[in-house]
Parts: structure tokens; sequence; C-alpha cells
């Protein structure tokens, strides 16, 4: 099994769901970044839109997604008028796209009442070209209804992803985020029944109290219920970016032995139930579409993850919510206050992000495929003599060796996998 390195993992790294990271983005950018953008998606590209609901019935401590409570309806309904504001622009600037897929995210997209995401999913699908997209959707089990499944059911959900964290009572009263079990249970039949095709679990290692008999013990709960995905993240604790982190006992968290030996447990649990290891944290069923992509060669990493989605560009929708084009990543407002003024004034709310030059370009590809395929070819990299030197400690240790100028990550490289991308990153 793998073998604790503490130096190699010491600094922290990005998680590499786009590069630059968003940690780069400046304000250098604006809605006529966007408008040039979308002019230059070519005509007929299928392209995938996201769409992200801020709201959440209950704020769980360890949360760093841009959400806030959905406690003031008067709220949610300018926020989703100013959507439909936002996807009337976008989509008559984006006429010429195919739209394959749609995500709904958050926050918790299930904090908006079922008759609003149906008139949400309406619009959308009216106002944009879409032929037989692949919709999905994140959903907080708790607070989720049987007319809510129902309207899952008639637009046909094929993907759920829904948030676990942890079985256990005691950390989830240590998390903030009490759902019991049988909730989970409640939730699954009820997607069953509306015959969402893949279901996937979020659940998290390195939690205040967690230890590897508490982790285990949810994984084979879980196990039980089936899901076709797993999402296993480490929980990064950082209260000075993060202030509802504070609400966290940081002397209760594992150390770094500690959540090596959760990640090593969850990989080996997993992948011993017959899951296929997907990247360095993703986990699914053999034979389903995340699996397959990850055998020929064909996953991708972008703001949701590790995916099948083969699209190039992601159009974002809502405040914060970040787009994806070959050449610029742009990011909305976080500021719902500041994404109403936008769209009021009739503008898109772009307000940060960044261009992509070719170096950047590169550099991306080679990271996103040593994250999902272990094996980069990085002859393209400008420094490359600079990254060959990075790697030294690595390859001294047996985690990746070369083949001229391609890197191979070995078996065991699996938990390094960002730190190794990480040496190609300036
Ligand atoms: S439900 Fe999800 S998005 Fe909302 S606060 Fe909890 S973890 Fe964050």
């Amino acid at each position: 099994m793998w073998t604790y390195h503490p130096e190699l993992l010491a600094a922290p790294v990005p998680r590499y769901t786009s590069y630059p990271t968003a940690a780069e983005f400046g304000d250098t950018v604006g809605p006529a970044d966007m408008h040039a953008a979308l002019a230059g998606i070519a005509e007929d590209e299928t392209v995938s839109l996201y769409v992200h609901i801020p709201f959440c019935r209950q704020i769980c401590w360890y949360c760093g997604c841009n959400t806030g409570a959905a406690n003031r309806s008067a709220r949610l309904d300018a926020y989703l008028e100013r959507l439909e504001r936002e996807i009337a622009l976008v989509a008559d600037r984006a006429a010429h796209a195919k739209i394959g897929r749609i995500a709904f995210g958050g926050g918790s997209p299930n904090a908006i009442a079922p008759a609003q995401f149906a008139r949400l999913v309406e619009r959308i699908t009216s106002s944009f070209r879409c032929e037989n997209p692949v919709l999905s959707v994140e959903i907080d089990p708790r607070g989720f209804t049987a007319a809510w499944a129902a309207i899952l059911a008639a637009y046909h959900f094929s993907r759920v992803s829904l948030g676990v964290q942890t079985l256990d009572p005691a950390i989830q009263a240590a998390i903030g985020r009490v759902q019991p079990a049988d909730e989970i249970r409640r939730v699954m039949e009820l997607l069953r029944k509306a015959d969402v095709g893949s279901i996937n679990f979020d659940l998290m290692y390195g939690l205040p109290y967690q230890s590897e008999a508490t982790l285990e013990a949810t994984l084979v709960d879980s196990l039980v219920m089936k899901p076709d995905r797993f999402a296993v993240f480490g929980y990064a604790h950082m209260p000075s970016m993060i202030p509802r982190q504070r609400q966290i006992d940081a002397t209760a968290l594992p150390d770094g032995r500690a959540r090596f030996a959760l990640a090593a447990l969850a990989h080996t649990t997993l992948t011993g139930a017959g899951y296929t290891a997907i990247g360095f944290d993703h986990f699914a069923k053999p034979g389903g579409a995340l699996t397959k992509a990850s055998q020929n060669g064909t996953l991708r990493r972008n703001f949701q993850g590790f995916t099948e989605d083969p699209a190039t560009t992601l159009i974002a929708l809502g405040a914060s919510a970040i787009s994806e084009f070959p050449g610029s990543l742009l990011q909305n407002e976080k500021n719902t206050g500041r994404y109403h003024v936008a769209l009021a004034a009739g503008r898109f709310a772009t307000a940060r992000g960044l261009r992509r030059n070719a170096e950047d370009r590169v550099r991306g590809r080679a990271i996103e495929t040593i994250l999902t395929r272990g094996i980069a070819d990085l002859s393209q990299i400008p420094d490359l003599t600079l990254v060959r030197d990075r790697l030294t400690c690595f390859e001294h240790r047996g985690l990746v060796n070369w083949e001229g100028t391609t890197l191979k990550l070995s078996a065991d490289a699996r938990p390094y996998a960002r730190s190794i991308a990480a040496t190609i990153d300036t």
C-alpha cells in the first residue's frame, strides 16, 4: 500500500480544477471578455453549462463554497429573476452552440422550491440549443422531498451528487451538519424510484474526531446503499480564509500521518469493494461512464472535479460561477448584490479571472494529464530542466520515472499526484 513521505506533502498545493487556478484570478477581465469568449465558440460546438444556486437551508461549518442561508424567500426570488436575465443574455450570444450537459450546483440547488427549479430548467432548455443534454444536480439530503424527486424524474436527470460527508453522528455534530443515515437511505430510495441512473456520494476524510474505525463504518454503511460513484475529499481547515470553519475544534483534527492513513483506508475499502479508483479522490463502478473515460484516456478535470465531459468550454451562470474557455477563465461577481446590479443594467456580471496564453494552456494540459492519466509528455514545457530537478525527490522514492520526456507516475504515486503536478505550475 502507499508509503507516507511527509516531506513530499509538506507544501500545500492546489486541487487543480483549472490552470491557472482561481488563486491567480485578477480584475483585469470583465464583461467584454465574456462577449469575446462567447463569440469565439465555434458554430455547432458542443459546450457545457453550469448553473450556481448560492443558497443552503443550513450552513455547514466546514464549507468553503460561496453560499448563504436560504432563509428569506424574497432573496431567493430576486436571485432567480436575475439568473433568468443572465440566461437570456448569454443564450442570445451563444445561440450557435449546442448544449451537451447542464449541471446545477451550489450551495444546494434544492434550497429553492421544486416548482422554482422546474421553471429554471424550462427557462434554460428553451433558451439554449439543447440536444438531449445530460442533466445533473447536487443535492443536500436534508429537505429533499418526493416533490423534488418527481421534478428530477420529469426532466430525466441522470446524475445526482449527494452531500453525505460522514455517517458518524458525533462527527456530524462536530462539523455542523447533522443528517441521520436513515435520511440518506430515504433519499436514495426516492432517487432510485425517480430512475436517476448515476448517484454519487461525497464523503470526507480529515474531519474532527475522525478515526479509521469511524471512517470505515461510514464507508461500509455507504456501500450498502450502492452509490454508483464516490468522491472522498480531504477536509482543508483554513479558518483565516473561511471564517465559518472557526466553529470547528482544530485540536480534534487528525494530523498529517492520520490523514494519510484515512485516505489510504478509503482507497483500499472502495477498491476492495469493486470500485475503480479515478484520479486521486474519485471512485466509480466498473462499466460506468467515468470508469470508461479513465480506461480509454478521455478522463478530464474541470471545476466539477474528474469528469467524462469532453467539452472544452463550460459556460457558468450565477453569482461566483466560473466559466472556462480555451483562452480565458471568467468568474461572475461573488457578491449577489453586485451580481444583481450588473444584470439589472443588462451587463454580464464578469468580475474576475484571467486570459490564458499559449504557455498556460501547455502547462494546464500537462497538469490535467498527470492527474487524469498518470502519464504526460512534457516535451512542450519551457523549463523542463527545472521541472526535472523539482521531481528528483519523487523519482528517488520510486513515485515517478522518465521515458525520454514522458513522465510516468507509479501506482503508489496517487496520494502525491497533486504535488507532482505542482512541479509544472509556475
Ligand atoms: S449544504 Fe453543501 S454547499 Fe451548503 S453549506 Fe453545507 S456543504 Fe456547503
